[in-house]
C-alpha cells in the first residue's frame, strides 16, 4: 500500500515513512492510494477472527491490508502486545452496553466502551498502539524520538501512558499551570518514568501551543533534537480507530446482511473519519451521526456546506472540553474523497480560501449532497443544558453515568434513529474524568475505577516553567543527553 497527499503531491510513500511524520511535504495529510475492499466473504472471515481470537486479531487483519512494510509476525507480535485485558480492563476490549429499558423489545441504543484503557479515554485505543509501532520502528532504524507536545488533558496523558518506559522515545508535554483537572493532573503528573518530562507552563493552552510552534519552527533545532509530534492528524492513529467501527458492527450484529449506524463525539474530525474509512471499506454502516458540542464547525459544515474556521475569541469553552476546536484538523481527509480526490482543488480550499477567508462553500457544487447520500454523513449540536438533560436521563431511564462528550453522542444519535437498525454511540470517555459537570447533572461524584483510587496524593513529577520559548529549549536540550 502507498500512501499519498490530499494537496496532490506526486510522492507516494509506505506505512513506515509516514509513521513517524507530521503533514505531508505540501501542508496535505496522508491518505492510502485506496481503500481495500472487505467484500461479504472478507466479512464474514473477519466475524471469525473477532468470535476466535478477539480485538488483537482483528486488528492485525484490518492493519494487514495497510502495512506492507513490518513482516507480519512482527505486526502480529504488536497488536497482541497492545491490545491486552491487562491494559484495557475487559476480554473484549471494547465491549458492547445496551442500554436496554425493561419491558422494550429491543436496546434504544448501544454504547460502545473505548475508555478503558490507562487515561480513560479513547484515544488511549490508538496511541497505545502507536507507542508500540514507534518503539519498534525507531530501534530498526537505530534513531531517536523527542515528542513535543500541548495538552489541556486528554492527549497529553494518553500520548505519555503510551510512551512510558519506551526505548528510543522521549515526551516533553506542556500544560498550562494549574489549569487542568486535579484527576487529570494527577493522571499526568504521576509518572515518574525517566523518559516522560512535564512542563508545567505558567499560561494557557494557547502560550503552550504557541511555544510548541516556535520550536518545531526551529528546523535546526528540530533537525538536531529530533523533534515529533504525535497529534490527531497521524495516519496510524486513525488506522489503529478503524478497528473498533468493525469490532462494534460484530457484537451488534448476528449476520452480514445487517446495517448499523454509529455516532460519534466529534472535534478534530479525527474518530469519525476512522468511520468514513470503515464505511469506504465496506463496512455496512448506514449513518455517520457527527456529534458537535457548542463548537459546532462540523455540525455547520453538514447542515449548509459552508466549511468556516473560528478564531480563539469565537471558541467556546465547554463542558466536553476535548471537542473544543476552531477547526477540524482531520476534516481536509474526507473533503478530499468528497471531492473525488481532487488533490489541487483541496489544495486550493485549505490554502488560500482558509487563509485568506477563513472559510470555503460547497453549498452550491452538487458533489456537496453526496456528504449524505453517498458517505452516509448526518450531524447535529449538543449545548451544555442538552449534556445536562442527557446525562440525567441515561442515570434514570438505564442506570448508567455517562461522560459529557458521551452524552452529546446520544443526545445527536437521538434525533437519527431508524427503526431497524441499531445506533452505536461511541463512548469517549470516563464520567470520573469530568467529575465536576457530572456532580452538576446528578448531585453525586461518578464512580472512579479502582485502581485510580487515591491518585491525588501519589508523589509528582513537574517542572513548571515560564511561558519562554527559549527556556523550554534549554531543558529539552539537557535532557536529551
Ligand atoms: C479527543 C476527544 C474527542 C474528539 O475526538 P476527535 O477525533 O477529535 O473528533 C471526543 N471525546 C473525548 C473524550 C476526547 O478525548
Amino acid at each position: 500500500m502507498r500512501y499519498l497527499s490530499t494537496r496532490g503531491h506526486t510522492d507516494r510513500k509506505s506505512f513506515c515513512q509516514i509513521l513517524l511524520e507530521g503533514l505531508a511535504p505540501d501542508g496535505g495529510l496522508y491518505l492510502p492510494e485506496h481503500y481495500p475492499h472487505v467484500d461479504s466473504q472478507k466479512l464474514a472471515q473477519w466475524r471469525g477472527i473477532w468470535n476466535n481470537q478477539g480485538y488483537a486479531g482483528l486488528a492485525f487483519a484490518v492493519l494487514s491490508l495497510y502495512i506492507d512494510d513490518i513482516p507480519a509476525a512482527d505486526l502480529k507480535a504488536l497488536c497482541d502486545k497492545t491490545y491486552t485485558e491487562q491494559v484495557f480492563g475487559s476480554p473484549q476490549i471494547v465491549p458492547l452496553k445496551p442500554l436496554h429499558a425493561p419491558g422494550a423489545p429491543t436496546p434504544e441504543l448501544y454504547l460502545e466502551a473505548l475508555s478503558n484503557g490507562p487515561t480513560l479515554a479513547f484515544k488511549d485505543m490508538a496511541m497505545q498502539l502507536l507507542g508500540n509501532l514507534f518503539e519498534y520502528e525507531l530501534a530498526r532504524r537505530s534513531e531517536e524520538l523527542n515528542i513535543l507536545g500541548a495538552t489541556s488533558g486528554d492527549t497529553g496523558s494518553a500520548a505519555e501512558y503510551a510512551m512510558r518506559g519506551k526505548k528510543g522515545v522521549r515526551v516533553f508535554m506542556t500544560s498550562p499551570n494549574g489549569r487542568m483537572s486535579p484527576f487529570q493532573q494527577a493522571q499526568m503528573f504521576s509518572l515518574l518514568d525517566e523518559n516522560i518530562h512535564n512542563i508545567a507552563i505558567d499560561g494557557v493552552f494557547d502560550d503552550c501551543q504557541d511555544i510548541v510552534k516556535a520550536v518545531s519552527n526551529d528546523l535546526a533545532f528540530k533537525r538536531k533534537y529530533k523533534i515529533g509530534t504525535v497529534n490527531s492528524i497521524n495516519w496510524a492513529r486513525l488506522l489503529a480507530q478503524v478497528v473498533y467501527y468493525f469490532a462494534g458492527y460484530f457484537q451488534a450484529t448476528k449476520n452480514n446482511a445487517e446495517q448499523v449506524n454509529f455516532s460519534v463525539p466529534s472535534g478534530n474530525f479525527g474518530n469519525v473519519c476512522a468511520g468514513h474509512v470503515a464505511r469506504m471499506m465496506g463496512l455496512p454502516i448506514a449513518k455517520l451521526v457527527v456529534a458537535t458540542n457548542e463548537n459546532d464547525v462540523l455540525d455547520e459544515f453538514f447542515r449548509t456546506g459552508v466549511y468556516r474556521v473560528r478564531g480563539t475569541a469565537d471558541t467556546h469553552e465547554t463542558s466536553s472540553p476535548s471537542m473544543d476546536i476552531s477547526k477540524a484538523s482531520n476534516f481536509e481527509r474526507f473533503v478530499f474523497d468528497l471531492l473525488g480526490r481532487d488533490g489541487s482543488r483541496v489544495a486550493q480550499l485549505f490554502g488560500p480560501a482558509i487563509h485568506e477567508q477563513g472559510r470555503f462553500d460547497l453549498s452550491s457544487d452538487p458533489l456537496f449532497a453526496q456528504a449524505a447520500q453517498r458517505y452516509g454523513f448526518v450531524s447535529g449540536k449538543s449545548t451544555h443544558a442538552d449534556r445536562l438533560a442527557t446525562i440525567r436521563d441515561v442515570f434514570a431511564r438505564y442506570g448508567v453515568m455517562i461522560d459529557t462528550h458521551t452524552a452529546d453522542g446520544v443526545k445527536v444519535a437521538r434525533d437519527h434513529q431508524q427503526t431497524g437498525v441499531p445506533m452505536l454511540v461511541l463512548e469517549t470517555a470516563l464520567p470520573i474524568k469530568f467529575a465536576s459537570t457530572l456532580v452538576e447533572a446528578l448531585g453525586r461524584e461518578p464512580d472512579r475505577p479502582v485502581q485510580f483510587n487515591g491518585i491525588e496524593a501519589l508523589p509528582k513529577r513537574v517542572q513548571v516553567m515560564p511561558a519562554d520559548t527559549e527556556l523550554i529549549k534549554q531543558y529539552i536540550a539537557t535532557h536529551c543527553d
